[in-house]
């Protein structure tokens, strides 16, 4: 089936990176259609939890640290700027984080971060749980155990209910007249004299376009294969409970080595996670859920009275390296990717679409993308 319509630009996945390149693209007056092999915004996107960990405050030279503070001050931004155009409150709060250290290797880690913080301008504060409970909100109703243990307060750390914010994307979206196709998977690209000008989609649907943007996270390296090239983007699991307490119990989120509890202000409350190397398998595990739960009990014992309403595992867009993939890909004039976030995608999708959108118009990136060109390292080449 061939669509006769034919977009600026055509963006290969829905989650958070795909609907913010749409979403800079669209302002900046391209037509844009956005595929989804599922439901637009239910990718991992859908399955984080929205922690947005400060930036740094000062110029940063890594290239990572220079995406996370363009992202974090962006955040704010958007956050205000789809509340008054579609009304949907995503839930962005500076609520501050608070990194908990019961472990010798926990406060060995935790020092190691303060030189990390201290050279990117993040202000933070050690403590005791007993000292630091005075600043957060509602921390009283909470009975944590060992009130002693040593921890640490950044109270430059955010969050956003993703499913908010992704809701709030895909509705501006639609009233800025960007076209989805969702439950459409593409299967490769139709491409002469290095110029894509077709996606080939099942149900031998096309769909025609001037660019084309693949941001199918997790699944992008098997897209980008179809044209000869390979990247080192791979899935890594991640498993989420969900609580629901009468009221929130604290505002801001608690971190523990790579577990945490970020709560949403209705009363809800989440628990993640875990990083598993298992393929492109979604379903949750007895092993890791009992291991959430008991470490959220442990910090937590009034969990025990309140409802496990569910439990999902996500599919992170892994990266050999670490990077995002943020560039063209090499032999295409019009063919870009933006991949390979990781634990970071709805944090630095916000700088993503920004960045995305001056590539792709041919204007100077405020950030140099060199570092997170297609073709690097060891684990990606031509295939
Ligand atoms: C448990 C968990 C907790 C997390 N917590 C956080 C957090 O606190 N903060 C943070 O910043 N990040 C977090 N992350 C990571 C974050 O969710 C990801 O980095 C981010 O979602 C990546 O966004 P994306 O748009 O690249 O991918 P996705 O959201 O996965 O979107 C990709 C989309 O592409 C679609 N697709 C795949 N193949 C095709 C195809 N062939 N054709 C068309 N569509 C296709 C998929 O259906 C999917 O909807 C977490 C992830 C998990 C799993």
């Amino acid at each position: 089936m061939s669509d006769s319509k034919y977009y600026d630009l055509v963006v290969c996945g829905g989650g958070a990176v795909g609907l913010s390149i749409a979403y800079e693209c669209v302002k900046n007056r391209w037509t844009v259609c956005v595929l989804d092999a599922g439901e637009i915004g239910k990718g991992s996107s859908w399955a984080g939890a929205g922690i947005l960990p400060a930036g740094a405050s000062v110029d940063a030279l890594d290239p990572l640290e220079q995406l996370r503070a363009l992202s974090h001050r962006l955040h704010p931004l958007w956050a205000e700027e789809l509340l008054e155009f579609t009304g949907i409150d995503n839930e962005f709060r500076r609520c501050g984080g608070l990194y908990l250290a019961r472990t010798r290797a926990e406060r060995a880690t935790l020092r190691a971060n303060c030189s990390w913080w201290d050279d990117h301008g993040i202000a933070y504060q050690q403590s005791t749980v007993g000292q630091i409970s005075q600043h957060l909100s509602g921390l009283k109703s909470v009975t944590l155990v060992e009130p002693e243990a040593e921890c640490w307060w950044v109270p430059g750390d955010c969050r956003v209910r993703n499913p908010r914010h992704l809701k709030a994307l895909q509705t501006a979206l639609t009233q800025l007249g960007v076209e989805f196709l969702p439950h459409t998977s593409v299967l490769d690209f139709h491409h002469q004299s290095g110029r894509i000008d077709r996606a080939n989609c099942e149900g031998n649907r096309v769909v025609r376009g001037n660019a084309f943007c693949v941001a199918s996270g997790a699944w992008a390296s098997k897209l980008i294969s179809t044209v000869g090239v390979a990247t080192g983007i791979m899935p890594v699991r991640g498993q989420m409970l969900l609580y629901k307490l009468a009221s929130s119990a604290f505002s801001c989120v608690i971190n523990e080595g790579h577990r945490y509890l970020v709560p949403r202000d209705d009363g809800h409350l989440l628990v993640g996670s875990c990083e598993e190397e298992v393929g492109y398998v979604t379903e949750t595990t007895q092993e890791k859920t009992d291991e959430l739960r008991d470490w959220a009990i442990g910090l937590m014992p009034v969990l025990t009275e309140n409802r496990l309403v569910q439990s999902w595992a996500g599919l992170r867009p892994g990266s050999f390296d670490s990077y995002p993939y943020m560039g063209k890909v090499p032999g295409f004039e019009n063919l870009f990717v933006a991949a390979g976030h990781f634990r970071h995608g709805l944090h630095w999708s916000t700088a993503t679409g920004v960045l995305m959108q001056q590539l792709m118009f041919g204007e100077p990136t405020d950030i140099d993308l060199e570092p997170f060109r297609v073709l690097r390292g060891n684990a990606a080449s031509r295939l």
